[in-house]
């Protein structure tokens, strides 16, 4: 089993290498080579084959003892190299273990038959796997778990691509190799569609390329009521290529970059330098418009797995974003100094994530003042005025938004969060989302509140939740006084 395991991990690495070189990700490529050197290493191989023949132990446990003897031994190195390899050999065990236990976190490829397009169906996605479509031509992903608004989801659609969740049953309807149709407007799938069928989806699929097209009629137009009401139609991201995006569909700058995303589907966390090119990038694709950066949201269901965070009963209610953040400082400084120095490079504002209280704020603006006045100690160049604001997400914040008004610069309320925090039902679980929706008085009474609060303080108020991008809902929006609205590129234009 450790052989074949063994085997299995050097296929997909050097799988992952072929990818990686095609794609001219040299990093990435040189990370699946070390992966591999460590699969192949002579004396780790005997160690942990000694421990099974000899000592009669499972392949798992074996080589459980075994890596951990080197992880160790790595670890109390004083080079720093030498220190990185401990993670390495982390991640290999933990793949090699997944393997060996039937337990793997990655969609394995290998035995699709007809590669070319293709939808992935599966029981239940997580955001890690959109890295899927960066190495296969993935139009679609259908699911028997998962709602509109799992983090999954959400980047599926900034990527253009359709997704239809909480299908029961699914996995026993479709074989390998099914022609399938599945429409992410209306979630309505076609499983060997007959030729009319595939005749009305063509069909439908042309009329959605016209209605675009003429959707770019609106490009230069300003975002106004008829009577006269201007708001600000900016963007959510999770990466440089998203801006570019954002650009091409007029957006008036960007209200939210996820910043978890270029911290995850990686083996190590990016550093410092990494991310203020990063950051720098954004800002600079931008051209000066606004870029609402947030901080590290890790937590809920976006697991960063170097961070070896433990498992917990509600991740949703648990330790997440600040509340992590505030616990790691050194890790948090890192990321608030690479967007202070990128600040240079354009409008930068920060933006903190699951603020539930008036003294986590306050915690945060005098860390974010601290790293300020550390760079400008070393003669680093810092943008002197960068606004700082919240998420409004978690109903406590809501409710003393009256409060963290007076703290903060701007609020950008997190639809998501808040409509699954405020009902109590989960925004992953469909057997809940019957309750999750943004109708309720209760929520509309909470949006209210929260507008009403900011305004009266003076203070602007987004939003970059989902619901920003309903078209449905935005005059209800527009009514409660709504000053921004952040969505995905391709949403914009129908919001127009
Ligand atoms: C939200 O909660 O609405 C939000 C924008 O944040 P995320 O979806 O990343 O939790
Ligand atoms: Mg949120």
């Amino acid at each position: 089993r450790f052989d074949e395991a063994r085997k299995t991990l050097i296929s997909r690495l050097k799988l992952q290498q072929h990818k990686a070189d095609e794609n001219g990700d040299t990093e990435r490529k040189d990370v699946f080579v070390a992966h591999e050197l460590i699969v192949d290493d002579p004396e780790l191989i005997q160690s942990v084959r000694k421990k099974i023949i000899e000592h009669k132990y499972c392949a798992e446990w074996a080589l459980n003892g075994v890596f951990d003897i080197f992880i160790n031994m790595m670890e109390r190195m004083e080079d720093e190299y030498l220190k990185q390899r401990a993670v390495d050999i982390r991640d290999v065990k933990r793949q090699m273990i997944k393997i060996l236990m039937g337990r793997e976190d990655r969609l394995d490829f290998s035995n699709v038959s007809n590669k070319g397009s293709v939808i992935v169906v599966g029981r239940e996605f997580s955001p890690s796997d959109i890295a899927l479509t960066e190495i296969e031509d993935v139009k679609g992903f259908l699911s028997e778990i998962g709602t509109a608004t799992t983090h999954f989801s959400i980047l599926a659609k900034i990527s253009g691509i359709a997704t239809v969740a909480k299908v029961d049953g699914i996995l026993e309807l479709i074989k390998h190799g099914d022609l399938l149709i599945i429409d992410g407007s209306t979630g309505e799938i076609c499983i060997n569609p007959s030729q009319k069928e595939i005749e009305k989806y063509k069909k439908k699929q042309e009329e959605e390329v016209v209605f675009n097209k003429e959707l770019f009629k609106l490009l230069h137009e300003p975002s106004v009521t008829r009577d006269g009401y201007k708001v600000d139609l900016i963007g959510n991201i999770a990466g440089v290529a998203d801006a570019n995006s954002l650009n091409d569909y007029g957006a008036e700058g960007v209200g939210l970059f996820r910043t978890e995303f270029i911290y995850m589907d990686r083996q190590v966390e990016p550093t410092e330098d990494e991310q203020y090119e990063i950051y720098k990038s954004v800002l600079e694709a931008m051209k000066g418009k606004p870029v609402v950066i947030r901080t590290l949201d890790v937590g809920g269901d976006k697991e960063i797995k170097y961070l070896n965070m433990q498992k917990e009963d509600n991740p949703f209610l648990g330790y997440r974003a600040i509340r992590f953040c505030l616990n790691e400082l050194d890790f948090f400084k890192r990321q608030i100094r690479a967007i202070l120095r990128a600040s240079q490079f354009g409008h930068a504002k920060i933006m903190i994530p699951m603020i539930s209280t008036v003294e986590e704020i306050l915690e945060t603006r005098s860390i974010i003042n601290q790293c300020k006045q550390e760079l400008i100690n070393i003669g680093i160049e810092v943008e002197n005025n960068v606004e700082v604001g919240i998420m409004i997400e978690v109903p406590s914040a809501g409710l003393i938004s009256d409060l963290l008004a007076e703290e903060v610069d701007f609020f950008s309320i997190g639809t998501n969060d808040l409509i699954q925090y405020t009902m109590s039902a989960d925004r992953m679980n469909k057997n809940v989302s019957y309750l999750y929706h943004p109708y309720h008085p209760a929520f509309i009474r909470m949006l209210k509140m929260v507008i009403d609060n900011a305004h009266e303080k003076g203070i602007k108020v987004a939003m970059c939740g989902e619901l920003a991008g309903d078209v449905d809902f935005i005059p209800v929006l527009i009514g409660l006084g709504l000053d921004e609205f952040s969505m995905n590129a391709n949403s914009l234009l129908k919001s127009k």
